[in-house]
């Protein structure tokens, strides 16, 4: 199997675009890029790209506008890369439908990850396979049997409440991924949960206390601080 995933770069800063573009064409992706607005959504719709990095100050239309327009008609993998470093536009982002965010300045490494992340998922959800199948998400010496409803560490029983495995089994139905507080309490305490985050934290700090070492430096269940949650990637 040589599938060659096509990305396509929407920023307008040309160095910034050219830098993503030879990271990406080393790893053997196909890249196009576009410098405005205009020309991405044109590209967006003639070019069928597998990807899109998304750069939010763009000179014509704030990248926030594509992405909403994208959504609109695509669930399309979109990592959103940009100078904006506030919480607020990672949140809105995130809860507009962008797979993933990355702050400028960034490392190839982050960015080779982001974007390996994002593609997974839409293979997963497509072809159902992998960790959809299986039914066990297994990160280190954490696994997560989604049918059996348990968690183990080092092949021993984790005690979780409900609440909390839920909590493990939606990370890890999208482990790499940052999943916002509002996402996740929307998704465990239905559309109408109040958007205070407080059980949420009681809850992660319980899960953390007993899957993680220390739960002051987690291996496994990392906090965006102001934005969500993210667990660890598997290597599988
Ligand atoms: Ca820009």
């Amino acid at each position: 199997m040589n599938i060659r995933e096509k990305i396509l770069i929407i920023e307008d800063e040309k160095s910034i675009a050219q830098f993503i573009s030879a990271v990406l064409s080393g790893q053997g992706y196909e890249t196009i890029q576009a410098r405005t607005a205009k020309e991405g959504l044109s590209m967006l719709a003639s070019h069928c790209p597998d990807l899109v990095i998304l750069d939010l100050g763009l000179p014509d239309m704030d990248g926030m506008d594509i992405l909403r327009q994208l959504r609109s008609w695509s669930s399309l993998p979109v990592v959103v890369v940009s100078a904006r470093s506030h919480e607020r536009d990672k949140v809105a982002a995130l809860d507009q439908g962008a797979d993933d965010y990355l702050t400028k300045p960034f490392g190839t490494g982050e960015l080779l990850a982001r974007v390996r992340t994002a593609i997974r998922h839409t293979r997963t959800a497509s072809s159902n396979d992998g960790v959809a199948r299986q039914g066990i998400y297994t990160v280190g010496e954490l696994s997560i049997d989604f049918n059996k409803h348990q968690a183990l560490v080092r092949g021993e029983n984790v005690k979780l409440t409900l609440s909390e495995f839920r909590i493990v089994a939606l990370l890890a139905r999208h482990a790499g991924k940052v999943l916002t507080y509002d996402f996740i309490i929307k998704e465990l305490w239905g559309p109408r949960a109040g958007s205070g985050n407080q059980i949420l934290r009681v809850n992660m700090a319980n899960i953390r206390r007993k899957i993680e070492k220390n739960p002051a430096e987690p291996e496994y269940f990392f906090t965006e601080v102001g934005v969500g949650y993210r667990l660890a990637e598997g290597d599988s």
